[in-house]
């Protein structure tokens, strides 16, 4: 693990710089408070830190303050240093978001232990960093797909509807529904038919373009966001997902199965003020004209809002 040592001082710098190679860490060594605080923004910055309190450039106690002000940043695990015994700069150092200190003349024996209560502290938060990201990412993804669920994909299209009303361009929206997919499970059972979804939705997701999104919307239906597609590319982009998914016969371990899907389309102009609601009623009545029509085909309808604003 890496360490950054700032202290001004040559003698604590050799003697730190020479316990801590022993113990195995990496070292960092500055002279000055402003080379720590500048190698402390660097995107590699080491997460531990051990900073002298008197120091020029800037003082281990400035450090402290403006790194813990940084808001969304790694947290950094300060060792504060001191010369100064009394309780008062104490409670000053640990008020300015030191984790811990020692005192000057440092013990080796104090300093290793420290470090090693750092460590456990830097350890837990990314254990709890970890399973914040899983735990957010089971909340959005659908497991069978690995596509975004219900709820994934709905936040994304508040924020894409909410970005097309500030005038960044049209926003297209597609609901793909799988044809006769009943008979599918009928048919080769539902074991068969949950591989067929997994595929249908891997076709979908290649045939995608990297600023559309896409989720599972329900059992086998789907919500495509097209951003920038007014109705007539959403139109368009949504009949190349169609293509794509009847292109070819889905294998499974025994038999073979083309599938079809039905889509509806609309598009948002950009500029526009348009309920989610709105939007996917009139998508789902464009799916609900296209399962009417026959299926494997894309139907358009145009959002009537009036209410460009
Ligand atoms: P349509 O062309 O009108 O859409 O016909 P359909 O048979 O696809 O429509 P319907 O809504 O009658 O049936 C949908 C089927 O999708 C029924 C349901 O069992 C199946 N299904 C939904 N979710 C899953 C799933 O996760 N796994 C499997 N295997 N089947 C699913
Ligand atoms: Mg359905
Ligand atoms: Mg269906």
């Amino acid at each position: 693990m890496k360490v950054l040592v700032a202290d001004d001082s040559p003698i604590t710098r050799r003697l730190l710089e020479a316990f801590l190679k022993q113990w195995g860490y990496d070292v960092v060594m500055v002279a000055d408070g402003l080379e720590a605080w500048e190698i402390l923004q660097r995107e590699d910055a080491p997460r531990l830190a051990i900073l002298d309190w008197v120091m020029p450039g800037m003082t281990g106690l400035e450090i402290c303050r403006r790194i813990r002000a940084e808001q969304g940043r790694q947290y950094t695990y300060i060792l504060l240093v001191t010369s100064k015994g009394e309780k008062a700069d104490l409670i000053q150092g640990l008020e300015a978001g030191a984790d811990d200190y020692l005192t000057k003349p440092v013990d080796q024996h104090e300093l290793k232990v420290r470090l090693a209560a750092g460590r456990r502290i830097l350890e837990l938060q990314d254990a709890l960093l970890r399973a914040q990201a899983e735990l957010r990412e089971q909340a959005l993804r659908d497991p069978l797909t690995k596509l975004w669920n219900r709820r994934g994909i709905l936040e994304l299209l508040e924020k894409e509807l909410a970005r097309c009303e500030r005038g960044q361009g049209p926003l297209g929206i597609a609901i793909g529904d799988l044809d006769h997919f009943k008979r599918v499970n009928d048919r080769y059972g539902h074991i068969a038919g949950d591989a067929v979804l997994r595929e249908a939705a891997q076709r979908m997701a290649r045939s995608c373009r990297v600023y559309d999104s896409l989720g599972r919307y329900g059992g086998e239906e789907f919500l495509i966001l097209l951003p920038g597609c007014d109705l007539e590319s959403a139109q368009r982009q949504a009949d190349r997902l169609r293509q794509e998914l009847a292109a070819e016969p889905i294998e499974l371990e025994a038999q073979q199965v083309t599938i079809t899907c039905s889509f509806g389309t609309t598009s948002v102009p950009s500029g526009t003020r348009a309920p989610i609601e709105d939007v996917l009623r009139v998508a789902d009545a464009a799916l609900y004209a296209a399962k009417e029509e026959g299926r494997n085909r894309v139907v358009s309808l145009p959002l009537r809002t009036g209410q460009a604003s």
